[in-house]
């Protein structure tokens, strides 16, 4: 296996027999925590090859509990929709967005909901929630498109598996059998329940490659206490940012995903990418570049005070054409598309 590389070169994983089995259990209970049961038809809307841990964890998963897999992988909305209807599923694992791009297709399709049978969609490698764990403004998008139970979820490829999200949506339950999690300071001290930090963890039980407190690059908090669902052990709030990546925009603290889930919220976006640089000043500086629908009257002006109102920073807002907007948010060789993109030279 290998990491994606978005921030470095990719890092190689070794997985032995027992690893592989290590990883099916912790996707196990990340889909029987939202609910998955082997009456379950699934279908998965992610990457399944190029050395990729998430999609095989997925479908490792999701086969220990007996559910019926459909491996689609990311694209292609009119035949993921066929397959849905045909096969009857009941279940997707997809990014959000993705999810939003399906209910495009299936209003051109001019279909009714009726016809299918999805109930519940497990979100990866984007958040769902604010740091107040409500529905976020990708989140209330799909609630509206789709009826269907959402499950938010965190992994990565060094850790060996996820954690996911129970139906009360109160953050990720973290599996003490199998990773210890620990949030930290800039020092590596460990910071209590609910004080944002870096999260550090140590994946237990591995062989290949075992890892002793690896620094994940995700900035978030802890949640301590025992869950509605009867799960005692830590849950992992929203990821808030990546490592280095909070912004001081004239003085206001803010993380791009705050930026991002405002954007989320404007109607008449089609799509975005927020820009970090510096000034001459070498003070952060915040550009928002936006895609607008082709029915949209909103200006850079509107766009830039509806920011204000939320974040209490005025960012510059650019206009851009799709095609620009894709070459900066994925660029040639990247696997994942990146939607902050910080331009900041390290300061001495
Ligand atoms: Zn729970």
């Amino acid at each position: 296996m290998a990491t994606s590389g978005t921030t470095g070169a990719p890092i190689h994983l070794y997985l032995t027999a027992h690893d592989l089995e290590r990883l099916a259990v912790c996707e196990a209970y990340t889909f029987a925590a939202a609910g998955f049961t082997g009456r379950d038809i699934v279908q998965l809307c992610v990457t399944m090859d190029n050395l990729f841990m998430a999609g095989l964890a997925y479908y490792l998963g999701l086969q220990r509990l007996g559910c019926a897999v459909l491996r689609q992988g990311p694209a292609n909305p009119a035949r993921q929709l066929a397959l849905l209807e045909r096969n009857q599923v009941t279940g997707i694992v997809t990014v959000p967005s993705f999810l939003n791009a399906l209910s495009k297709e299936w209003d051109r399709q001019r279909r009714g909901r009726d016809a299918l049978r999805l109930k519940r969609a497990v979100l990866v490698g984007e958040n769902i929630r604010t740091p107040a764990l409500a529905p976020n403004a990708i989140a209330r998008s799909i609630a509206r498109n789709w009826n269907v139970q959402l499950y938010g979820n965190y992994g990565n490829s060094e850790m060996h598996g996820s954690m996911g999200e129970c139906r009360f949506g109160c953050g990720c339950h973290v599996y003490p059998d199998l990773v210890h999690a620990e949030i930290v300071d800039p020092a590596g001290r460990p910071l209590p329940p609910g004080e944002p930090g870096l999260l550090v963890v140590t994946p237990l039980r591995l062989e290949g490659t075992p890892l002793i407190r690896y620094r994940t690059g995700d900035i978030a908090c802890l949640l301590a206490g025992p869950c509605r669902c009867g799960r005692t052990g830590p849950r992992l709030g929203p990821i808030l940012a990546r490592e280095g990546q909070m912004l001081k925009v004239k003085g206001t603290k803010l993380y791009p995903s705050a930026v991002i889930d405002a954007l989320h919220g404007i109607g008449g976006i089609e799509d975005f990418a927020v820009v970090a640089d510096r000034d001459d000043h070498l003070a952060d500086r915040l550009t928002v570049r936006v895609a607008l629908a082709a029915s949209s009257r909103l200006t850079p002006k509107a766009i830039s005070d509806r920011l204000y109102a939320r974040l209490r920073v005025h960012p510059v807002v650019q206009c851009a054409s799709r095609e620009d907007l894709a070459a900066l948010t994925l660029p040639p060789g990247y696997r994942k598309k990146r939607v902050f993109i910080d331009q900041r030279p390290a300061l001495e």
